[in-house]
Order: structure tokens, then C-alpha cells, then sequence
């Protein structure tokens, strides 16, 4: 089982780090931690342009031109849980609702029409509300509509993901938030998360259930971006060990405003973040890397063609909210309002392809073309 690294000592070791450390990452073909701890230090800020030319060069090879679309479908606001940060928190009163079967469907088919071939199913952590049975039946209806369905809901048992696997759920996305225990506890206030290590066991259970693929993540803000990067680099390198069949994806959700007006404890700028996706890329080339919608559009804009693989667009987080724009109880409110039409327009005017179909298809190609490399 994974082990997270101590906190403070992944801090410790990105401080050790000077411009000899990072030119010496930046000359390497293959990366190990010490490196990307060197692309994570401060001494890497002078580095940035390098960098990003190094993440784009290698983008290119792993990914091609490719972009892949896709909106979240919002199934149910209700959750158990308390995290001091998200708009969805049991103790912040607003509309809650759980999509019927039928609404669900009605939803998915707005992104069908839209284009997506591939969904992402999204939920609060309410077992009662949208548990096992529920996401089983969904897929089971949805599947034969969808080239693939993914799931961003409360962490599973392996048995309860080899059920959704075989009803034709074949990615599971589930973020620590944050890596640092010591903040873990103090933001999630009550409920399941509150348990740090059967959150962080999460991903190996949904790998070892037979997920094609497995999304990890931090909640930007919440601590130490630069140690985040370097606990998600021991994270994913384990994985990449253990599960070497499971593709790996990371996102880097910085916190937006939502309901609660939690501030930032440790504020991300759009030059850290870039940094850290810069890092995690040089780190590990295959990697599908997230900018969502959570961002505003001139910095998605500029990210195009630089490290980010996925882009979500149109995105909605209210349950219900693509079928009735009045739907109200978004989990937190988005940065980039453009139309899907609109992103896809900024995507070609880069050079770049703008996909929302079958990404299965494209990770297997992609993982053929590694293969042939290798
Ligand atoms: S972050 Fe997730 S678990 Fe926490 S309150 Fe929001 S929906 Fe619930």
C-alpha cells in the first residue's frame, strides 16, 4: 500500500534544491523524485521557459496534436461530509437534489448531442443518495451510448469498482486534496474523509479492480503546492510500479470561490501552477494532465500545446443544470465560461485538435506508440 511521505520532509528536501539540482533534471532523459524535487524548488523559477519548452516537446511526442473534451455530468449534490472548502459540505445549507434515472439520462444525452462520446459522472459523497446500485444502474443504461464512462464520486471498495468496471465504468478520478496530514484533518471537519489513509489507498484499489484508468489530484491552496507536486510524484511513481496496465491522469484544481467563501490557506499563482505542471510532465511524460474550467480562459489558452492533455468545456456543476440553465447549488463557481464551440474554436487556433470522442481509443494508441518506443 502506498505510504505518503512525511510532509515536512518533502518540503525539506524541495529547499535543498538549487540551479546545479535543476539543470542537472533538465539534462536528464529519465527523472527520478530528486529531480522532480529540483523542478519543484524555487531555485526552478528562473528555469520556467526551459521548462516549458521541455513539457511541450515532450507533449507533442507522447499526445500529438490531440486535446480531449469533456464536462463533468453533476448527479447529486447531497454529502456527508464536511470539507471546509467545497460548496457541497453537509453544513452549508442550499438546494440539494440527486438526478432520477431519467433526468440523468437527459443530461447525458445534452453532452451526446454535444459531441462527447466519453462521460464523466460526478457526485457529493452520499452512498445513500448515489451509491453503488445507483452508478451501476446509470452505467448499465448509459453504456451502450457512451464509448466510455468515467466516474469522479466517494472512494470504493476494489469489489464495489470490479462491479462498476463490469457494468462499463472504466476510469475512476479521486483526489487527495491534499497530502498534508496535518491540514488534511483540519479542513475535513466530519464525515468518511476524514480518514487520510483509506482516501489515499483509494487509487490502488480502483487500479486493482481492473480500472483502465486512475486520476489522482490536490486541491491547490490547501498547503505546500510544491511539496504536493512531490508527494504526487512518489504517488504515481508507485502506481506506475504497481499497476503498470493502468494509465495515470493528474489534475491540479486550484480552490475557486464557492459557498462557505473559504480562503486559500496557502494562495497557488497561475505561475506556480504552471511550474508544477511543467514539473510533473518533464517527471513523467505519459501522464494525462487536466486543466478544467476551474481556470480562466486567457491562462487555458496560453497552457495549449504546453503539458495539458484534457480540457473540460461547457462545464456545469450544478446537478441538473445542462437540461435547466435556472438550476441553482453549483459546487463552486468556474473561470471559463466559453461554449464548447468557443474552446474548441481557441484549441484549432493553436495548431491543435480539439477531440471529444472515444479516449479509450486514443489512450490505446497512445500506449501502442509507448510500447513501439520503448
Ligand atoms: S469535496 Fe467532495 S466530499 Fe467534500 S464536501 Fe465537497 S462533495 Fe463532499
Amino acid at each position: 500500500m502506498f505510504i505518503a511521505p512525511e510532509f515536512q520532509q518533502l518540503r525539506d528536501r524541495i529547499a535543498a534544491g538549487g540551479p546545479d539540482a535543476v539543470e542537472r533534471a533538465l539534462a536528464r532523459g529519465r527523472l527520478d523524485l530528486d529531480d522532480l524535487a529540483a523542478l519543484l524548488s524555487p531555485a526552478a523559477g528562473p528555469f520556467l521557459a526551459e521548462m516549458a519548452q521541455r513539457s511541450a516537446r515532450l507533449t507533442r511526442q507522447r499526445f500529438g496534436n490531440v486535446i480531449q473534451l469533456y464536462a463533468p455530468l453533476y448527479l447529486s449534490s447531497f454529502c456527508i461530509n464536511r470539507c471546509a472548502y467545497c460548496g457541497f459540505s453537509a453544513g452549508n445549507a442550499m438546494p440539494r437534489r440527486v438526478l432520477s434515472f431519467e433526468e440523468a439520462e437527459a443530461e447525458a444525452m445534452i453532452l451526446h448531442r454535444r459531441g462527447f462520446s466519453h462521460i464523466l459522472l460526478v457526485s457529493g459523497e452520499a452512498p445513500a443518495k448515489a451509491g453503488v446500485e445507483y452508478l451501476e444502474a446509470l452505467a448499465l443504461r448509459l453504456r451502450d451510448k457512451f464509448a466510455a464512462i468515467s466516474i469522479e464520486v466517494q472512494p470504493l471498495e476494489t469489489a464495489e469498482y470490479a462491479r462498476l468496471f463490469a457494468a462499463g465504468i472504466t476510469a475512476v478520478a479521486i483526489y487527495q486534496e491534499t497530502y498534508d496530514q496535518t491540514v488534511y484533518d483540519q479542513v475535513h471537519r466530519a464525515g468518511k474523509k476524514r480518514d487520510f489513509v483509506y482516501r489515499l489507498a483509494t487509487p490502488e484499489r480502483a487500479a486493482r479492480a481492473g480500472m483502465r484508468e486512475v486520476g489522482i489530484g490536490a486541491l491547490l491552496g490547501l498547503s505546500d503546492w510544491r511539496a504536493e507536486g512531490l508527494a504526487m510524484g512518489h504517488h504515481l511513481a508507485y502506481l506506475r510500479k504497481a499497476f503498470w496496465r493502468t494509465g495515470l491522469t493528474v489534475s491540479f484544481p486550484r480552490i475557486r470561490p464557492a459557498k462557505g467563501e473559504f480562503a486559500p490557506l496557502m494562495p497557488v499563482s497561475e505561475r506556480d501552477l504552471t511550474q508544477l505542471i511543467f514539473a510533473l510532465r518533464i517527471f513523467d511524460p505519459d501522464l494525462g494532465l487536466y486543466l478544467s474550467t476551474r481556470e480562466e480562459a486567457r491562462y487555458r489558452d496560453g497552457m495549449l500545446g504546453l503539458g495539458p492533455t484534457r480540457y473540460s468545456a461547457g462545464s456545469c456543476t450544478v446537478p441538473g443544470g445542462y437540461g435547466d440553465s435556472a438550476a441553482s447549488g453549483a459546487q463552486f463557481e468556474i473561470g471559463d465560461q466559453r461554449t464548447i464551440d468557443e474552446v474548441s474554436r481557441a484549441i484549432r487556433a493553436k495548431g491543435l485538435d480539439p477531440v471529444r470522442k472515444d479516449w479509450d481509443a486514443i489512450f490505446q494508441q497512445h500506449e501502442q506508440g509507448r510500447r513501439q518506443a520503448a
